[in-house]
């Protein structure tokens, strides 16, 4: 029950209508007998320094953040956690003891995603599709986490040169490469690699006939295909992943583990959410096959 004693939680982002954040939220709140309550917020850029100063009025515990503020949020931000200073991205405030903190729950929410394919991917060759806000993430976390060599590919080749020097200064981790996106390159490089992350949002819905690579291309047995997509479940890039016999891996838990992160942020608690983890699994799957259908 909501009184006066409960604490606000929300999330920030323009467009927010279609972000599962709240339901999750407060489907986890609830489970767990949390006295917290859960909403979205349109704001936009113009707004964004007001909303902030509003939240600590209105004594908010915490407010995730999400696209197009991640970067632009830093600057009303008191301290700042050293990874999301290291990414320059912030998708999680605190609201304590008169400061605001940012975090970011990205990076450890795609760790956590990986599950047992975690441990193996140590010293292995990684193939990152897409060079924008959530490559980012990723390749930090893989980075972080001892992959060997990973390989950016990426439409505009630039933005993969770019990201390539950015990520290479901040954790001076040297075995990228940033590769021309050609049927020939993508064909070879795949054979050798353990995983394959789609980060762009090619295949997303209403798109769900699209896939990031050329449909020609073979996909070889022995590589993790995950792309960060989690609507629908399973875009055209996955089925043909599965079909090839490969291991496949959707978008849905690092959703589920970022938020969960964001969660034991502001209760300052460890939370077990090891018995609730397939029944919210089963409720978001649930939302989102209703929701492609609209
Ligand atoms: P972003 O910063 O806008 O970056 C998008 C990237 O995709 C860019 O590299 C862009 O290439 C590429 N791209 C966009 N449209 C393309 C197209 N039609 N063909 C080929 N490449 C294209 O976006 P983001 O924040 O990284 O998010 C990307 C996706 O990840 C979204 O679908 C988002 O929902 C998903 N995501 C999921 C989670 C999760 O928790 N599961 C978390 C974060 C993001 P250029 O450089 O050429 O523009």
């Amino acid at each position: 029950m909501i009184d006066s004693s409960t604490k606000m939680l929300g999330v920030i982002g323009d467009p927010i209508g279609h972000s599962l954040s709240p339901i999750m939220h407060n489907f986890v709140i609830e489970k767990l007998g949390l006295n917290y309550c859960y909403h979205a917020f349109h704001v936009t850029p113009e707004d964004l320094e007001d909303s902030v100063f509003s939240f600590n009025l209105l004594k908010f515990k915490g407010i995730n953040v999400t696209l197009p503020h991640k970067q632009t949020i830093m600057s009303y931000v008191d301290e700042i956690s050293e990874e999301a200073k290291q990414l320059g991205a912030v998708n999680t405030l605190l609201f304590k003891d008169d400061k605001l903190f940012g975090y970011n729950t990205d990076v450890i929410g795609f760790l956590k995603s990986l599950g047992e394919f975690r441990q193996s991917l140590r010293g292995k060759t990684a193939i990152v599709i897409g060079a924008g806000g959530s490559a980012r993430a990723v390749i930090y976390a893989l980075i972080k986490d001892g992959i060997g060599e990973i390989k950016i590919f990426n439409r505009t080749q630039h933005n993969a040169d770019k990201l390539k020097i950015e990520m290479n200064n901040i954790t001076s981790f040297n075995k990228i490469n940033s590769i021309s996106f050609s049927t020939d390159f993508f064909t070879d490089e795949i054979q050798n690699a353990s995983i394959l992350i789609n980060t762009t949002p090619v295949g997303m819905y209403p798109e769900v006939n699209a896939s990031p690579i050329n449909y020609e291309i073979e996909i070889p047995k022995q590589i993790l295909v995950y792309n960060l997509i989690y609507n629908p479940l399973e875009t055209k890039l996955l089925i043909n992943a599965k079909q090839a016999g490969a291991p496949i891996k959707n978008g849905l838990d690092m959703l589920i583990f970022q938020g969960l992160e964001s969660l034991q942020i502001w209760t300052g608690e460890n939370i077990n959410t090891k018995d609730i983890l397939p029944e919210l699994r089963n409720f978001l799957i649930k939302k989102i096959e209703k929701n492609g259908q609209n």
